[in-house]
């Protein structure tokens, strides 16, 4: 259970593993629970536990997020992405001596800049697997 059966999973916005932790845990000692009452130890009845396991919201996500380690090797997630996002906020707050143009003009020219691009097509069809 937990962090020793791979129950971990790194969403990209967020590290989840505590409540799988807890939970697995809970479907364990449901397991053992029930192993007491029947008074048998044996591989069939604990299997109970990967049963209950694979019905769980953990092994469903875990399968909803099978191919996000794969999207986290793309190093534009964490450099041109951020970078991109980041220029245009600058873009739109910063002022300067120069009259600002239009807040459509300047999303526009920013999201053509970094976002329209073969690359980016690209990594948006990887970022649909998460
Ligand atoms: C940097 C980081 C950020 C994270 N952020 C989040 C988050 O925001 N949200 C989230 O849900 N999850 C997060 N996680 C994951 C989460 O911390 C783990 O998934 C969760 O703590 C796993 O719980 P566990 O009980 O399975 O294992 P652990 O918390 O690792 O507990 C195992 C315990 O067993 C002890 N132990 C090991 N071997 C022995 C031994 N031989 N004898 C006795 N004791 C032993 C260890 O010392 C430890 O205390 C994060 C993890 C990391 C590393």
């Amino acid at each position: 259970m937990g962090d020793a059966a791979g129950l971990g999973l790194n969403m990209l916005v967020t590290v989840r593993g505590m409540e799988y932790a807890m939970a697995s845990g809970l479907l364990a000692g449901r397991t053992i629970k029930m192993a007491k009452e029947k008074n048998d130890f044996s591989a069939s009845t604990l299997s109970h536990y990967d049963r209950l396991l694979n019905e769980s919201f953990i092994t469903k996500e875990m399968n909803n997020y099978q191919n996000t380690l794969s999207v986290l090797e793309n190093e534009g997630l964490f450099s041109k992405y951020p970078q991109a996002i980041s220029n245009l906020f600058e873009k739109v707050m910063s002022v300067d001596e120069n009259p600002k143009e239009g807040l459509y003009q300047t999303i526009f020219r920013e999201l053509k800049k970094d976002f329209f691009n073969f690359q980016t097509f690209k990594d948006w069809l990887q970022f649909r697997k998460m």
